[in-house]
């Protein structure tokens, strides 16, 4: 337990987490530094100032000099979601994976409202964990989209339970290695015992690995390609599961969200649900009436016979590669921005198999170009707007125009938000111009 009256307390990194911590801490009689933008000297200094916690922002890496000098000393450095949690009674629901936290959270706070339970869905997704607290409300489940920079910083976290949605090669320009990233995500089972719950992809090799050495915790596997036994899982135009001893029958046909890794979200957040004790009806409802997310596989506008969709946030290749299998037109692909270091290989089969032609933007272009040029027709573009008139005009009556960039915005954005919405907007343009023109 943390005790924060008369303490000292550093925290570095001043994003929305960072500020509520530091007002939190603060309103209990804690003593607070806080730093934001400093260089990584400035920040030793910091840090010697004897005090007795650090609480670490997701933006500020573990693995810098000052946070390895200061855990030498013995001071301890946790993140927000570990303060957090040593004041949170409620059971936790943790989301975390590669791809699809956000899609995931939302949905199971969702049918959690639908089935009338009272829910606080915070973590990466907006509203950080310690406003729970701050706010003094008293859910019945608090609902967490947690990354894996998040986890670097725990130390008793425990989730109730866990969704693991996917494991594939992201952020790393910031971790070590593959295997550092993966073992940051697999912390999030550090602390569970029995009576939790893991809720596993079976169809990802790195997550059913991941997991392999679990004993007390009740594994809960999810699969699209097998039937699982106690788990959940897709046959046909049905998602079954058998988690609570009977099979529930949940029919995909009204589905809203399209997309092969929604279904994975979805028997992912059914199983979640389930668990928490929701009653098949009120899921099937939630479910059905989800729309999905802004720039996540989102339709824009049909022009001349040709599907525009935005995909912004498809900052890695994971993303990519399931937008990619959710179509069956041929593909107009709108790529690149600021590299993550994690190649583009693995997008060879799908990218040769359905993609008519790349077009490729910001400062990964050339790399791009060096790894999938000679797998399809390739083209250059300096600009969005750029791309997206090439792409209109390389484009033929039932192809699908895809931005979904597998790289990160901010080589000419300041997020990817505003990369999704500069995209729509170029589309709607075009789609006003070529009305006019009848
Ligand atoms: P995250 O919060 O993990 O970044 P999002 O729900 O915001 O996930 O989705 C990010 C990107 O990943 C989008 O391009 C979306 O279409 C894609 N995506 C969503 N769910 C999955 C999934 N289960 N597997 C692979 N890609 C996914």
């Amino acid at each position: 337990m943390i005790t924060i009256k008369e303490k000292k307390f550093l925290v570095v990194g001043l994003g929305k987490s960072g500020v509520a911590c530091a007002r939190f801490l603060k309103e209990r009689g804690g003593v607070v530094t806080a730093t934001d933008g400093k260089s990584i000297d400035d920040l030793g200094e910091d840090v010697q100032k004897d005090c007795d916690l650090i609480v670490l922002s997701p933006g500020v890496p573990m693995s810098i000099e000052p946070i390895k000098e200061a855990k030498k000393i013995g001071i301890e450095v946790i993140s927000e979601i570990e303060l957090a949690y040593n004041f949170i009674k409620t059971p936790i629901v943790a989301i975390t994976g590669s791809n699809g936290k956000t899609t995931t959270t939302t949905l199971v706070g969702q049918i959690l409202k639908r089935a009338h339970k009272e829910v606080f869905v915070g973590g990466n997704i907006g509203n950080p964990l310690i406003e729970y607290i701050e706010l003094g409300r008293e859910a019945e489940y608090v609902v967490a989209e947690i990354s894996s920079f998040q986890l670097e910083g725990i130390r008793s976290f425990r989730p109730r339970v866990v969704i693991m949605l996917n494991i594939s090669p992201d952020h790393l320009d910031r971790y070590l290695s593959y295997q550092d990233y993966i073992a940051a995500k697999a912390r999030i089972f550090l602390n569970q015992r029995e009576g939790d719950f893991a809720i596993l992809n079976a169809d990802d090799s790195l997550v059913s690995e991941m997991t392999n050495s679990f004993k007390d915790v009740r594994k809960v596997y999810f699969s699209q390609k097998e039937k699982i036994n106690k788990g959940i899982y897709l046959d046909g135009n049905s998602i079954i599961s058998e988690i609570g001893g009977q099979k529930h029958y949940y029919g995909t046909e009204f589905f809203k969200i399209r997309g092969v890794h929604n279904i994975d979200n979805i028997m992912a957040s059914i199983a979640a649900a389930e668990i928490c004790g929701c009653n098949p009806g009120d899921i099937q409802d939630a479910v059905n009436s989800f729309k999905g997310l802004e720039h996540r596989l989102e339709f824009v506008e049909e022009i001349s016979g040709v599907k525009y969709y935005n995909d912004s946030k498809a900052t890695n290749i994971g993303a990519v590669e399931k937008s990619l299998e959710s179509f069956e037109q041929p593909i107009i692909l709108i790529a690149g921005g600021r590299d993550k270091g994690t190649g583009y290989e693995s997008l060879n089969e799908l990218v040769k198999e359905r993609v008519k032609k790349l077009i490729l933007i910001g400062e990964a272009k050339e790399i791009i170009l060096k790894s999938l040029g000679s797998l399809t027709q390739s083209l250059k573009a300096d600009t969005l707007e750029e791309a997206v008139e090439l792409a209109w005009s390389q484009s033929s009556h039932g192809d699908v125009v895809l931005l979904s960039p597998a790289c990160s915005s901010y080589d000419m954005f300041n997020n990817y938000e505003e990369r999704g919405e500069a995209f729509k907007a170029i589309v709607r343009e075009l789609k006003s111009k070529t009305d006019q023109m009848g």
